[in-house]
């Protein structure tokens, strides 16, 4: 049995030393170790045509959190509220999806995965919920609580993929998000959300594994169902890697 390579966007940061790095928060590595698959992180600045030779290689995408997408992305416009964007971390993780989405290579994405997908599928996103959003619900825990702290509850859609998976059509999340879908693209079907509408799980329906949620399962690992979304994607990645082999 191959290795199944699961290839994971990273965020600029900076070292102990105050030096540029490219970074990933071990939790998002550990729940991909934990179902036996190899956890590959994609460095920022590869050029497209590296970027596209490297997903010949993979055979999972996890489009990991960070920042905020560059609005003229999706043609919002620029707000007090919109953080830490990196133009080549979009460049990156929109070409990531574009063309892994013409090879059937199963993408996975959590909170800023979520919001990319949708723009990639040409879908908008709020600049700032809390001002932007009606009746929106607080969703912005980081400075508050610790990563793992559910913060509300989310309605998964019967019957959908999300729903088999965890095995229950509600369930508490932790939130660590200002941002969230405003206009779902036309291609993604809303399979979650939060009680005050918001989208917070989303599937391209009819391909092998296209699936994104707004919370990070990856700090909700002591769950079983949490665990599962990462084991259903290696699932599914590996059933990529066989049909290749
Ligand atoms: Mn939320």
């Amino acid at each position: 049995m191959p290795a199944i390579l699961i290839g994971i966007t990273t965020t600029r940061g900076s070292s102990l030393y105050g030096l540029p790095v490219f970074s990933l928060t071990e939790a998002y590595i550990n729940a991909v170790i934990r179902t036996g698959a190899v956890p590959i992180q994609v460095p920022l600045g590869l050029p497209d045509e590296t970027l596209e030779h490297l997903l010949t290689r993979l055979d999972g995408i996890l489009l990991s959190g960070g920042g905020d997408v560059r609005p003229g992305r999706y043609g919002g416009s620029e707000h007090p509220k919109v953080d830490f964007v990196d133009d080549d971390r979009d460049r990156v993780e929109l070409l990531l999806v574009e063309g892994g989405l013409e090879l059937g290579i199963p993408i996975f994405g959590i909170c800023r995965g979520l919001q990319v997908l949708n723009v990639a599928l040409g879908g908008t996103l709020y600049e700032d919920l809390q001002d932007q959003m009606p009746r929106a619900i607080q969703h912005d825990y980081i400075d508050e609580q610790p990563r793992d702290y559910l913060a509300h509850p989310v309605h998964i859609e019967a019957g959908s993929r999300l729903a088999n998976i965890l095995g229950t059509n509600a369930t508490q999340v932790n939130s660590l998000h200002h941002q969230g879908i405003r206009q779902l693209a036309t291609s993604l079907t809303s399979i979650a959300c939060s009680p005050d509408g918001l989208v917070e799980g989303v599937e391209l329906p009819g391909y092998p594994f296209g699936l994104a949620v707004q919370w990070h399962p990856e700090w909700l690992q002591e769950q079983a169902p949490m665990r599962a979304l990462f084991q259903a994607f290696v699932d599914a990645s590996s059933k990529y890697r066989e049909g290749h082999d």
